[in-house]
């Protein structure tokens, strides 16, 4: 039975919202600065979080480090850790909706994609409480008068630093192995999607997670996220952002103790389509949702489309016309595919680079301007662009698609040239091509035939400066392990 919008309204009215942060199994007040946690649906600050400073944020890695060193979750058997993190998959799906509405309240994200991020962020989860006995180290062969092994073990104290697209999802990315793996966490959720970081962070306590295992520290990140990469005691940063905020991890990195950092960053990925694609109107359908799902505020947002010049024209037709089932509505209506953008800086970062492509000689096939709903943007396509064009290489993170004309033999030249590498897409019948592109691609992913699909055991990061290191599957244990060598002289 479908909830209306009114229903979720009164929901929403009647939402209890944390106002504080979670330490070392605690709510956390604070009496310091204060961090407004807002909505683009309405005006005013939701509510009201602690601004943690470095003092803070020390306390946090603290409580992580001693319940690291304390061994109740690090040192804890399988069976343990398994039950404790199954029993945190079971309040996730108990809190769906309260989680979910806590997604649309702070992003704007259509209620209907906000629930089911939880139920993928639950499956993700539930991958990571299968995987805790299923990654170990080996023993090798060695002569007679030796025995040799290695052994995998959890790092420490993991800080995981997230963006507000995904504000249940990101993070369950990085405490799924994290944990599993048996390090204890410090999750610095986004400022504007704070509440849904909190609430999953409660959840994780409730389910069974050891005081200090888990905490969470609001604030911004000039002066939260700031302290955290630069914490002497912080042995891995595991982020997901913009590539120039990743950049400075590495930095803070460098400035302090060389903790290990992995980065989720940004993306200007290709959606290549070739004449020979085995359906058209089915790669424009693909096309229009690869970059105008979740308003295009997405890291793989397919944001270039590269087409064989010959059909270069009536594609792009196609592409606008499967564009309308993507304007922006009412987020809490369940038929609603697209919210507002997350908020006015947002709003006019992406209206004002559609006035850049205007400028550069692009042409708005479609699109182009603030929708009907506040804050939103029309689904907006641009044609004729050039590869040098500031909207064919700068990540706009909004509904606007740049499309590039191109000979056939030109298409993996054109999408790789970018600093971006985190995903691709290519349409082709010919299979021998399609198994070419796929080698010749520089991104982490590439889909073909689709665009956007993936399953929990398969790896998802970025290429080039799109980033370092994967999430999802058993290689995301590579961040949050490290091997040990042992030797035995048994001579
Ligand atoms: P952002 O880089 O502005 O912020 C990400 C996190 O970093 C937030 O928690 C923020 O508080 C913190 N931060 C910001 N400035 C900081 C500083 N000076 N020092 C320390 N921490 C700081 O990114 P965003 O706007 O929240 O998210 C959008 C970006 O995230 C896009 O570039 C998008 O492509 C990327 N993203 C990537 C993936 C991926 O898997 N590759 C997934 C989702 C989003």
């Amino acid at each position: 039975m479908t909830t209306t919008a009114t229903d979720w309204r009164a929901r929403a009215a009647a939402l209890p919202l944390p106002a504080h942060a979670f330490l070392d199994g605690e709510p956390f007040v604070g009496t310091g600065e204060r961090l407004a946690a807002t909505s683009p649906l309405r005006t005013g600050a939701l509510a009201e979080l602690p601004l943690c400073d470095e003092r803070e944020v020390d306390a946090a890695v603290a409580a992580a480090r001693r319940a690291f060193d304390g061994g109740a979750w690090s040192q804890a058997g399988p069976r343990e850790r398994k039950r404790v993190m199954h029993a945190f998959v079971d309040l996730l799906a108990a809190h769906r909706e309260e989680l979910a509405l806590l997604i649309t309240l702070e992003t704007g994200k259509a209620i209907r994609d906000a629930l089911r991020e939880i139920d993928s962020a639950g499956r993700e989860l539930r991958f990571f409480a299968e995987a805790v006995d299923k990654v170990y180290g080996d023993v090798v062969p060695t002569p007679p008068e030796a025995f040799g092994y290695s052994a995998r073990e959890p790092v420490g104290v993991v800080a995981a630093v997230t963006p507000w697209n995904f504000p249940v999802m990101m993070p369950v990315y990085k405490l799924g192995p994290a944990l599993a793996a048996g390090n204890s966490v410090v999750l610095k959720p986004a400022e504007e999607s704070s509440l849904a970081g909190v609430r999953l962070v409660e959840l994780g306590a409730e389910a069974g997670l050891p005081d200090g295992v888990l905490n969470a520290v609001t604030g911004s990140g000039e002066v939260t996220g700031r302290a955290l990469g630069l914490h002497p005691d912080v042995d891995v940063v595991t982020f997901t952002g913009s590539t120039a905020v990743g950049k400075l991890f590495l930095r803070y990195a460098g400035e302090s103790n060389m903790k290990s950092v992995w980065l989720e960053c940004g993306g200007k990925s290709p959606q290549i389509v070739l004449a020979d694609a085995p359906d058209l109107e089915r790669a424009a359908a693909f096309v229009a949702e690869g970059i105008f799902h979740g308003a295009g505020e997405v890291c793989n947002a397919g944001s270039r489309l590269i087409v064989e010049e010959g059909i270069h024209d009536d594609f792009v037709e196609l592409v606008v016309r499967e564009s309308a089932s993507w304007a922006p509505g009412d987020p809490l209506d369940e038929a609603t595919v697209v919210g507002p953008l997350v908020d006015r800086t947002q709003f006019e970062r992406v209206v004002d680079y559609i006035g850049v492509g205007r400028a550069e000689g692009a042409v708005v096939a479609t699109g182009g301007g603030p929708a009907a709903v506040e804050l939103g943007v029309e689904p907006t396509v641009l044609t004729g662009v050039d590869p040098a064009m500031r909207v064919a290489r700068e990540e706009i993170f909004g509904p606007v698609l740049a499309t590039i004309g191109t000979a056939a033999d030109d298409v993996a030249a054109v999408a790789n040239d970018s600093i971006f590498g985190l995903a691709a897409g290519v349409w082709t019948s010919d299979v021998r091509r399609a198994h070419r592109l796929a080698r010749e691609l520089d991104a982490g992913s590439v889909y073909v035939n689709t665009y956007d699909r993936g399953e929990n055991s398969l790896p998802f990061g970025g290429y080039k400066q799109s980033g370092i290191g994967v999430d999802r599957s058993l290689h995301a244990f590579e961040k949050y392990t490290r091997l040990k060598t042992v030797w035995f002289d048994l001579s």
